[in-house]
């Protein structure tokens, strides 16, 4: 495929929303592999990770995907944005993620995101999050010898009080009580 040169002109399109630019050029970011209009409002990218496409096709034959928030090929689906959200989470649990960051992320307005992500699946952004957090803490009761505290910051909780908290909620159990049941 050809590449096409980020010029100083086209950076500067992107970091001012210059709607001017639009359909003259589209820009993939290869961290998040999503691909946006020259005017996108989303979280400015790293300039070492901009790849210029002429077309969107030429950007999706490279395996990006269109942007939600700006949309650069029409429409994008719904269930392809929701399945984007959910890989995120699965992918980032471990990190601090507030609906703030994840609609960063994944090109989007927290609102317009979690509303979205709801109808969808009849849970939250964030219940999803405890969900993956929980299983995967059940996974190191179970297969390691760390203690529960250190499994409550492994998997992205921000303390172990709060995580037993949340444990005990959802499984009736305390972690220490699910471990002696399943060692
Ligand atoms: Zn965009």
């Amino acid at each position: 495929m050809r590449k096409y040169p980020l010029t100083d002109t086209r950076w500067h399109s992107i970091i001012n929303n210059d709607t001017t630019a639009d359909n003259k050029f589209f820009y993939g970011v290869k961290t998040t592999m999503i691909f946006c209009k020259p005017s996108c409002h989303s979280r400015k990218p790293a300039r070492e990770n901009v790849l210029i496409f002429k077309t969107a096709k030429e950007a999706q034959a490279a395996n990006f995907r269109p942007c939600k928030r700006c949309q650069p090929t029409g429409n994008v689906p719904n269930t392809e944005w929701v399945d984007e959200i959910t890989h995120f989470i699965d992918t980032n649990y471990q990190r601090k993620l507030t609906l703030d960051r994840i609609a960063e992320e994944c090109h989007g307005s927290p609102f317009h995101l979690q509303k979205v992500f709801k109808r969808e699946n009849g849970y939250t952004p964030a219940q999803y999050l405890t969900t993956i957090r929980l299983a995967k803490a059940k996974e190191l009761l179970k297969n390691s010898g760390l203690s529960v505290k250190s499994i409550a910051l492994r998997v992205g909780f921000s303390s172990d009080t709060y995580f037993i908290t949340v444990f005990k909620q959802r499984n009736n159990q305390t972690p220490d009580e699910f471990r002696l049941e399943n060692v």
